[in-house]
């Protein structure tokens, strides 16, 4: 008998995919993207496409094994999960009665565990109930994630990754979408097919940087500076929406105090790049409207990465991209 189980891939990665897997006399024997879902349009990506594979892999650990040799020595013998979990409620109760329920310090990734079981999910009612030590659970996005918080209000606010096909620039800040979350493209090609201008900004070559219309290699960690440099472009033509500024930001005064200290000239001795392509990407920023601005993960992880994430987040408040889809 075949049946189609409809499900989403599980991997930390922003598309969130719908896929379907043929199931025939119970065992999965296809998987691929959702035709009928609209991001996903019937594509999964490389990292997913082999999922099949890996799940039948003769070596995929299929139940619990508790080490039977020295560590690394690679012995294990297979226990009951029964077995398993009653081993480690046991320890961690030991643990909890001698010194108490913070003594325990959970830390997990994101890997393949999805939003329900991981970071939003069982996992911290698990420590909640516990009593564990509490701590942001991710390395990765916290600069960020505070940066888009205390600029926007929310840190979940964004542009829907469909509005892209509307804008008619295009800047994927740190982003590198074609390797890590494809999906995104196509919205990016039909803005490019209506005549938006496709800017990657990045201090590496990606594969992405190579598709587009322009790449902009700042030094790395400079690119608060950069947007500092391209809002001096923006605010000395006079092209900042001042009736979006007015009804909708905070603290404008100071903020264009500090972009009138970041000249194009100040900023390329900064980033490293050409005083030209400063004022020339300015000159874009200023003008075209829709802007549509992606920002990766990369640029929060040096000093000064959340201040970065902010500055950049501030780009479409004062240029008021927030009024238009895209
Ligand atoms: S792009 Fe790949 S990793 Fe991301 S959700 Fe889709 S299938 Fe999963």
């Amino acid at each position: 008998m075949t049946r189609q189980v409809h499900g989403v891939c599980p991997l930390d990665c922003p598309d969130t995919c719908s896929w379907v897997v043929t199931v025939q006399d119970g065992r999965a024997v296809k998987l691929q993207g959702n035709r009928e879902h609209p991001f996903t349009r019937g594509s999964l990506c490389v990292k997913v496409n082999h999922f099949l594979e890996h799940t039948q892999l003769p070596d995929r650990l299929l139940w619990p094994l508790r080490r039977a040799g020295r560590k690394g020595e690679g012995r294990f013998a297979r226990i009951s999960w029964d077995e398993a979990l009653g081993e480690i409620a046991a320890r961690w109760r030991a643990i909890i009665e001698r010194d108490g329920p913070q003594a325990v310090w959970p830390y997990y990734g994101t890997g393949t565990l999805g939003m329900i079981q991981g970071l939003a999910g069982a996992g911290r009612r698990l420590w909640n109930v516990l009593g564990t030590s509490q701590h942001h659970l991710s390395i990765c996005m916290a600069a960020g994630g505070f940066a888009t918080g205390y600029t926007l209000g929310d840190n979940r606010i964004g542009m829907d990754p469909e509005g892209f096909a509307e804008a008619r620039l295009v800047i994927l800040w740190g982003a590198n979408p074609l390797v890590t979350h494809h999906h995104i493209w196509k919205f990016i090609e039909a803005a490019r097919r209506r005549g938006a201008h496709v800017v990657v900004i990045d201090p590496i070559r990606t594969r992405t940087a190579d598709q587009a219309d322009e790449h902009v290699a700042p030094r790395p960690g400079t690119d608060a500076a950069l947007a500092l440099g391209l809002l001096h472009v923006v605010v000395a033509r006079g092209a900042e929406d001042r009736d979006f500024i007015e009804a909708h930001t905070l603290g404008w005064d100071a903020f264009r105090e500090r972009i009138l200290e970041y000249p194009p000239a100040r900023v390329a001795e900064i980033t490293g790049l050409p005083v030209g392509r400063i004022e020339e990407l300015g000159e874009r920023l200023a003008t075209a409207r829709p802007t549509a601005i992606r920002i990766g993960p990369g640029m929060q992880r040096h000093a000064g990465g959340g201040m970065a994430v902010r500055t950049i987040t501030c780009i479409p408040g004062v240029t008021g991209d927030w009024r238009h889809p895209g």
